[in-house]
């Protein structure tokens, strides 16, 4: 395939990708004083710029030189779809390398006390791994990670269009508009835990407070249970949420749906689980992908609560209908769903079902890359 970015930007420094005092250090290197970087930080994150040209409170001659140097997030966008309700937008970048990965935004109404939410969905990796039966993208195999600055850059992307035009949902014409990102979930394709130190620089970036400013609490890392990476991340300053991709009650079964249970069996999963919430005091999001006739029996559902409910509280099951892949897999009835969830609370285990977005935009995970490389 051939890249419409030229091998001219991929020579440039991706200032995406640095952290604040990366950015101090890369200046020091240039000979400019280190306080540019709180000043070039303020325009990429808080003005979201696009362009050194807009970076006005510099001279021009670094403004010049920043433009033969960096670059800003050398992403193209390829494809922008949009839900009919305009609540999931989902694009397709091509990376410097040609090679394309998904990212997509999901906006929520206002509900209750608490505001309307963006959050954006993002990818970690290009292809997966990990293999997982049931989706597209572990279907795909690994191409590579993602450099932290393509990851900050599905973000800041998103961010630019709510700025430029806010979001109010449709038949909520009274409700206050949403400008800006207020989550991010790296659920997109690839497995975050496997590209550690790109995807935890990409938080710090987002997260810094002389930026993006976006708080760790909004931010939510899902893995598909690496265990010594879920060790380390207990262990991280920044205390971001925390997702397993659980997907079955028993070793035998996801074993057969998730190969890397293998590895990492159920019982060393959840100790790892236990010994995170004991080390930070956080609770943990067990996802749970519901296929009918395979892991959504009541049976099923009584493994399940066994096997969480000495975590008690700290355990929480969301519920996932499956989105139809090439693997034949369906979705259970609602009926099943109800069912599941109730044996569930019986066990004193609490859960919630997420409703699936953007089906007919292809939104689930590594399906409009699938799609387009049909095309
Ligand atoms: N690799 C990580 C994060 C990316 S996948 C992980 O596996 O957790 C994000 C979530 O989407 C995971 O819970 C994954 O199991 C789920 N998923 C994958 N394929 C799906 C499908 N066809 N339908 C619904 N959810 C799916
Ligand atoms: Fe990879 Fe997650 Fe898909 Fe499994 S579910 S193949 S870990 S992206």
């Amino acid at each position: 395939m051939t890249s419409r970015i030229s091998s001219e930007t991929t020579k440039k420094t991706d200032l995406l990708a640095l952290t604040l005092p990366q950015l101090q250090q890369w200046l020091k290197e240039q000979g400019e004083p280190s306080f540019r970087a709180k000043q070039i930080y303020n325009w990429l994150y808080t003005h979201l710029v696009t362009d050194f040209a807009e970076m006005t409170s510099l001279s021009q001659a670094l403004r010049s030189r920043l433009a033969q140097q960096a670059c800003i997030g050398p992403i193209v966008v390829r494809r922008e779809l949009r839900s009919k309700d305009d609540r999931t937008r989902k694009i397709l970048l091509e990376l410097p390398d040609g090679k394309l990965v998904e990212s997509v935004l999901m906006l929520y109404p206002p509900l209750g006390e608490s505001g309307a939410r963006a959050t954006v969905c993002v990818s970690s990796q290009a292809g997966c791994a990990f293999g997982c039966t049931f989706c597209a993208t572990g279907q795909m195999g690994f191409d590579r990670h993602l450099s932290a600055g393509e990851i900050v850059a599905q973000v800041l992307y998103f961010a630019r269009e709510l700025r430029k035009a806010p979001w109010t949902a449709v038949g909520l014409p009274n409700s206050k508009p949403i400008d800006h990102i207020t989550n991010i979930v790296l659920m997109g394709m690839g497995e975050p835990l496997h590209n550690y130190d790109n995807v935890l620089r990409a938080l710090h970036i987002l997260n810094s407070a002389d930026g993006f400013n976006l708080g760790a609490r909004h931010m939510t890392v899902s893995t598909v249970g690496l265990v010594p990476a879920i060790r380390k991340l207990s262990q991280e300053p920044l205390q971001v949420n925390l997702a397993i991709s659980l997907h079955a009650p028993t070793d035998e079964l996801r074993g057969q749906t998730m190969p890397v249970n293998r590895k990492y069996p159920l019982a060393e999963l959840l100790a790892a689980c236990k010994d995170y919430i004991v080390t930070t005091g956080r609770q943990v999001t067990f996802e749970y992908v519901l296929l009918a006739g395979v892991n959504d029996t009541p049976t099923h559902a009584h493994q399940l609560g066994d096997l969480l409910a000495p975590l008690a509280q700290f355990a929480h099951v969301n519920c996932i209908p499956v989105n139809a892949t090439a693997a034949g897999y369906r979705p259970p009835a609602p009926d099943a769903m109800r069912t599941f969830r109730a044996i569930l609370f019986k066990h004193g285990v609490s859960s919630s079902i997420r409703a699936e977005r953007g089906d007919d935009i292809a939104a689930a995970c590594g399906q409009l890359r699938t799609r387009f490389g049909k095309l």
